[in-house]
């Protein structure tokens, strides 16, 4: 039998952040263990090799926050690369921003008839507002309720369809108001302070991190298969929940995602770094990678996503199914594991929630003062 004082279960951001505080911080051994070949969990980026551009192979990651802990944080493994993320969607044949905003009405309608939506979206919300299709659904004038239907069935609905499989009335509130219109001529996909990609990218960014003499890490071994082999004080779970408990309650769902990378021999594929498509083709989105560090190669490569229901064993969990039922599914392991001594769940799997980056790397943080609290008082 082998002891280790700390057992990490994932080496994505969630376990390496917890293993890293573990390990400077309270100077003790940690073993990260991965059932996947490499580091990085779900941000792992390598370099292609046709193309020499850095590409990440669970879909585009760029990193966005306003919490400057955070930023500071991971600051200390990385330099950054500063990047304002730009997103378009092709609609009636033009490429048009994401969110759609004023910039967005110009190209899909005749001026007029744009200058008159953007009086009214103005006057009626205020300006840089982002507000939700479903309530500009609800407006009271007539041309605004014509152009919630528009982006409705034009940005929103094919997408959200393709993305999710199902109807968008059947989604939880949370995941339709993440299509907005935003009424500003603001074209970056998000407003954070810090917008960044890891300058040699993340998975150096989370070897630096774990680059420590108390933490060893096993990749290739599924901790579940050599569970009764080892003994631990502390364990961190970052995998399914649903899976730690052998679906005892049922399986949590979640949407996958088929990512085939294309390669070309030409400078540029597309006009930005990512391309939506709400109406046409099986995929949803194209994302060129060489964007996102700038980088000048002469052939470039670029991911295609068709979304997919997920199945064990198939393909990989990429998104939570938000609604109630899943929930409440959820919650019966949850209140299993708070039960369970000295093992901790924590990361997107465990919790069974669509986190950013930031937020995972948040509650590693706040897990572990938590756990350096109870250190310092025993009771
Ligand atoms: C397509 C996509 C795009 C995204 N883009 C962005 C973005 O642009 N910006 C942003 O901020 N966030 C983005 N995210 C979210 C981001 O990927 C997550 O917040 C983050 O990667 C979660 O880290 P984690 O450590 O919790 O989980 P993971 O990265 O999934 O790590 C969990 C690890 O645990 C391992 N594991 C599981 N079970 C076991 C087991 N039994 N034994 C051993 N190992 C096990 C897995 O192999 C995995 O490596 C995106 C997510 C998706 C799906």
């Amino acid at each position: 039998m082998m002891y280790v004082k700390n057992v990490v279960v994932g080496c994505g951001l969630s376990g390496a952040v917890i293993a890293e505080r573990i390990a400077s911080q309270l100077n003790e051994s940690v073993l990260i263990i991965d059932r996947r070949s490499h580091i990085g969990g779900n941000v792992y980026d390598y370099e292609d090799q046709s193309s020499g551009v850095m590409v990440h192979k669970y879909g585009p990651h760029v990193f966005h926050t306003n919490n400057k802990l955070v930023w500071d944080y991971l600051s200390q493994f990385t330099e950054w690369h500063y990047f304002m993320y730009r997103v378009k969607a092709i609609i009636d044949g033009n490429e048009v921003n994401i969110p759609f905003n004023l910039d967005s009405l110009y190209k899909v309608f005749p001026k007029s008839i744009a200058e008159k939506l953007e009086f009214k979206l103005i006057d009626e919300f205020g300006f840089n507002k982002k507000v939700p299709i479903l309530d500009l659904n609800k407006s009271n004038d007539d041309d605004l309720k014509f152009l919630a239907n528009f982006i409705y069935e034009k940005v929103f609905l094919g997408y959200t369809v393709k993305q999710w499989g199902v109807k968008p009335e059947d989604l939880d509130k949370s995941v339709s108001s993440r299509v907005p219109i935003y009424i500003s001529k603001d074209n970056r996909y998000f407003q954070d302070k810090y917008q960044a990609i890891p300058l040699h990218g993340y998975t150096k960014m989370v070897e630096k991190a774990i680059e420590h003499p108390l933490i060893s890490v096993k990749l290739n071994t599924d901790f579940l298969n050599i569970k009764k082999s080892i003994q631990y004080d502390r364990l961190f779970f970052t995998g399914p929940i649903d899976e730690f408990f052998d679906y005892e309650f049922g399986k949590l769902p979640y949407r996958s995602l088929d990512i085939k990378f294309v390669n070309y021999d030409k400078e540029y594929f597309q006009s930005c770094p990512q391309l939506n498509y709400p109406e046409n083709y099986d995929f949803t989105r194209s994302v060129e990678y060489k964007y996102y560090l700038d980088q000048y190669t002469e052939r470039t490569i670029v991911s295609f996503e068709y979304p997919r229901p997920f199945e064990i064993g198939i393909n990989e969990r990429y998104y939570p199914i938000p609604n109630d039922i899943n929930q409440q599914l959820y919650r019966k392991y949850y209140d299993k594991a708070t039960n369970l001594k000295n093992t901790y769940f924590l990361g997107r799997l465990a919790d069974y929630k669509y986190y950013n980056m930031d937020q995972v790397v948040e509650r590693a943080l706040i897990l572990f003062n938590t756990i350096e609290g109870e250190n310092k008082c025993p009771d």
